[in-house]
């Protein structure tokens, strides 16, 4: 249900920056799909457009074959996860990962139920209770990706989210989340610099540059096609 349609997008910025530049695309329900390339050559902007965090200047994004095009964030049935984890500082650990849930008025035993999920995978059962100020960077970008999947949205955007965190650290959570991945099925647009990190955990890799789609393919054959 939560396939993604990008369908000719463009954003063109105050001073005629073209950072999108007639991007079609089309990810797949259940698919990963990294963006990937140099800084500057049109990632963020295009995961924001599929987030609604930025207009396009032209085209169209469907989600899970709903024309979202116009639609607010909150409405897009999507979550975001960015490199500065923006969790909220003064609540814990439980209400950080249940705070979206009260927002959107779910039953208390369903929010109880899905933050207990998402806290065992995520390796966060005896941190419930703690400040974002008492935990790891590793441990907060945890909540990050927590917060986002128990909402169970159609689909699941992240932005350089692990860019902040050392390289043994950056290691171990892409691990987490390619078998995060693999267990809950969720379609994925990942935006990444790290080419190492595009080839081990995207399914398909879009590779960007100056604000179109120069290639986009398996990463088995992007090595044998670079
Ligand atoms: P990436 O995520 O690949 O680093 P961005 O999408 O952030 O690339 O930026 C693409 C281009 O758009 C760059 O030239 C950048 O300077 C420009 N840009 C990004 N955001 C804005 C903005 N708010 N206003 C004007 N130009 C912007
Ligand atoms: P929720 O609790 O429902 O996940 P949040 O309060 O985390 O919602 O975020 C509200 C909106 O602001 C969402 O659409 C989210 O994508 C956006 N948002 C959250 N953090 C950031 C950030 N650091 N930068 C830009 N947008 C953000």
């Amino acid at each position: 249900m939560g396939a993604i349609h990008l369908n000719r997008v463009s954003k063109v910025y105050d001073g005629d920056v073209v950072a999108v530049d007639d991007v079609s695309l089309e990810v797949a329900d259940g698919e990963f799909m990294v963006l990937v390339g140099p800084s500057g050559c049109g990632k963020s902007t295009l995961l924001r457009m599929i987030a609604g965090l930025e207009r396009v200047s032209a085209g169209e994004v469907v989600i899970g074959g709903r024309d979202v095009t116009h639609v607010a964030p909150p409405d897009r049935d999507i979550a975001m996860v960015f490199q500065n984890y923006a969790l909220y500082p003064h609540k814990s650990v439980r209400e950080n990962l249940a705070f979206g849930l009260k927002q959107r008025k779910v039953a208390k035993a369903t929010i109880d139920a899905r933050v207990a999920d998402a806290a065992r995978m995520l390796g966060l059962e005896e941190m419930l209770q703690r400040k974002p100020s008492q935990l790891s960077g590793g441990q907060r970008q945890r909540v990050a990706i927590g917060r986002a999947i128990v909402r169970e949205p159609s689909a699941f955007l992240l932005d350089e989210p692990l860019s902040n965190l050392d390289a043994k650290l950056r290691t171990t959570m892409r691990g987490e989340l390619a078998r995060l991945h693999a267990r809950l099925g969720i379609t994925t647009v990942y935006v990444t610099h790290d080419q190492v990190e595009a080839m081990t955990l995207g399914t398909r890799v879009a590779v960007l540059r100056g604000g179109v789609i120069q290639q986009c393919a398996s990463p088995q054959e992007l090595y044998r096609h670079p």
